[in-house]
């Protein structure tokens, strides 16, 4: 049957269709997103913030959260003959699936009435413009200002798993775009039609986007996340310049997706020049090694005392100032002045110093702890030299200049609205999990010593667990452990130190306590409402939260903060979802950062 669209205008036709389609599914992915943003992170925030002294209202909304959670939660499997699992989220790939037919249908809806070409061809021109609809959600997800991540309420980890799987699924369907665009030409024996200089552009931005696709793999990653980035951010902008040339139609998707990571690093960069010019020191920081792959990093913002609550930091991002929680990326132009790597700001804003924890990995951190090795030898010989003099410095703190971007993320609910909040961090992870634990007893014992209970449980159960390998690792946050310790009593707080690799009897007690008390800045023995409990043995964060949500009903709400490895974390989600299908169970929100 003929079309009914005249021959001579089908071809115009074919195109504002295809850009419909290329635009609808960027439209229905933000759509998507701002409607997870809507239903599981703002909402809770707002009736949250209205809750009761005894219970949250509005229990019916919770119980949908539970039972989404519930759904929707992450699985473990165990992988036959070996001791390996995995963790897979079906959700996840049910949306990946629901996600593959909306592209799919898009690539041949309205196709059939455009018969002045082939229909696959058609098909096949149909494929590029939907897969590249997907090019701007891809750029977004890689801005590093929290923009993306405060409409939808998910954290940087997700938007990067957003960023790889919209990635891997754009190339297959430009792989199929250009599998069929060949056959079309060559079956016609039109050789010259796929060497003309747009299609070679074509193949140019379809080659780097091979390469970025399958370079991208875990593996590679772990090879060198250095060499990774370096080159997927070359192939990256190949890809984009060519699929630029490649099709005008392109041109705007292509416009969206450079502009906005254009803006971000640009937004970034100001903010990290603003940082630099207002900092007491003008970069100048101070780095110490604590132990042979652990080092801390000082580094001067403001004058202690300064903190900011201003309305536009939920969006903008944030000068002079942080959240607990955020993490930073950080340059030293003495390691490499091009490398930026992100790290947590394990301290809060009102000291007026960002303090860093950084552990050593194969790349950067590697060559730092080498710098400061050196400089530390130095320094000895220097001593040596001046027969024990000490000059005008610090022993075993070195100076050294940085530029950092940030800060960003932390983004989850406000902990004061919880009956319980237990916090489960495992090594490093401390430099996320004390900063929010410390500023979230710092407001409860505010709010306490002023009767404001507004919008808050009357008494809250706070439990911060950190496992650790080793005692030595408690200098680590020795400053955090002890601002705990100076808290009054009237918060409910238990705190318990796992110590996984030494046994008891190994274990100076006194050496310990000399650890807690004596390497704070006054060196005094403070008095202390708060004690620390030590445990020589692996943490069972299974009956940990099933403890703490029995304590609760039905009408009140347990936050889970986790920080560490991704097993760690993953197994904490684990965790959480079966305390939650026990019958009564309370609201259990649960905040992961893994790194
Ligand atoms: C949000 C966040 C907060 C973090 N906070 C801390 C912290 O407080 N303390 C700490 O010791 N570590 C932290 N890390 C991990 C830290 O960023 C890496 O250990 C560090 O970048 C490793 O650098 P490298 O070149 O020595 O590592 P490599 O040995 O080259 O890589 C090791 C791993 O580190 C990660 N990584 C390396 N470079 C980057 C980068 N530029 N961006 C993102 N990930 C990278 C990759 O997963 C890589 O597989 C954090 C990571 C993230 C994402």
């Amino acid at each position: 049957m003929a079309s009914s669209i005249p021959f001579d205008v089908q071809y115009f036709v074919e195109k504002s269709r295809n850009n419909k389609y290329e635009w609808l599914v960027f439209l229905i992915t933000i759509i998507l997103l701002i409607l997870h943003g809507i239903l599981f992170h703002w909402i809770p925030i707002y009736l949250r913030s209205k809750r009761t002294e005894n219970s949250l209202n509005n229990p019916g909304y919770f119980k949908f959260l539970k039972t989404w959670d519930i759904w929707t939660s992450c699985i473990k499997l165990e992988i036959p003959g070996t001791k390996k699992s995995i963790y897979f989220q079906p959700s996840v790939v049910l949306l990946g699936a629901l996600f593959l037919v909306i592209n799919a249908v898009f690539c041949f809806v309205e196709t059939v009435d455009l018969d002045y070409l082939p229909r696959y061809y058609v098909v096949s021109k149909r494929i590029s413009k939907v897969a590249v609809g997907s090019l701007p959600t891809i750029m977004l997800a890689i801005m590093k200002n929290d923009l993306l991540t405060s409409i939808s309420g998910l954290q940087h980890d997700r938007i990067t798993f957003l960023h790889l799987w919209l990635g891997r699924i754009m190339w297959t369907m430009i792989t199929i775009h250009f599998i069929m665009a060949c056959k079309y030409w060559l079956g016609l024996d039109f050789v010259i039609m796929i060497l003309i200089p747009p299609q070679i552009f074509g193949m140019m931005a379809y080659c780097s986007f091979f390469l970025l696709t399958w370079a991208s793999l875990k593996f590679i990653r772990n090879l060198s996340f250095d060499v990774f980035l370096l080159q997927h951010r070359v192939l990256s902008f190949i890809m984009l310049l060519m699929t630029f040339f490649h099709n005008s139609g392109n041109r705007a998707a292509v416009l969206i997706a450079v502009h906005s990571v254009v803006l971000d690093r640009v937004t970034s960069n100001i903010i990290s020049f603003v940082h630099k010019r207002k900092s007491p020191t003008k970069g100048m920081c101070s780095f110490e090694v604590l132990d042979e792959d652990t080092m801390s990093i000082d580094i001067p913002i403001h004058e202690a005392g300064y903190t900011t609550s201003a309305w536009y930091t939920i969006f903008l991002p944030r000068v002079s100032c942080w959240k607990p929680g955020q993490h930073i990326y950080l340059c030293v132009p003495k390691v490499n002045r091009f490398q930026f790597h992100p790290f947590t700001i394990a301290s809060l804003e009102e000291s007026g110093n960002m303090k860093l924890l950084v552990r050593k990995q194969k790349g950067f951190t590697k060559r730092l702890m080498t710098k400061l090795k050196k400089m530390e030898e130095v320094e000895m010989s220097n001593f040596e030299d001046n027969d024990g003099e000490v000059e005008n410095r610090e022993m075993g703190i070195h100076k050294l200049k940085v530029t950092f971007t940030g800060p960003y993320g932390a983004n989850h609910q406000n902990f004061l609205r919880f009956d319980s909040v237990l916090f489960l961090a495992a090594g490093s992870g401390g430099a996320f999990v004390f900063p929010v634990a410390l500023a979230l007893l710092k407001e409860i014992d505010l709010r306490n010593s002023k009767s404001d209970f507004l919008h808050r449980p009357m008494n809250p159960k706070i439990k911060l667990i950190w496992s650790i390998q080793k005692k030595e690792n408690i200098r680590w946050f020795v400053d955090q452990l002890q601002q705990i310790l100076q808290l009054s009593n009237s918060i409910n707080l238990s705190v318990t130190i796992y110590i996984t690799q030494e046994v008891e009897e190994e274990v100076d007690d006194e050496k310990l306590m000399d650890i807690l008390y004596h390497s704070s800045s006054s060196h005094n023995r403070t008095h202390s409402d708060v004690s620390i409990e030590f445990v020589f043995k692996r943490a069972d964060v299974a009956t940990l939260i099933q403890k703490q949500s029995m304590k609760l009903n039905q009408s009140q709400a347990l936050a889970v903060c986790s920080c560490g490895s991704p097993s760690f974390t993953n197994s904490i989600k684990i965790h959480c979802n079966s305390a939650r299908k026990a019958n009564d169970s309370p609201d259990i929100y649960c905040y992961t950062e893994s790194f």
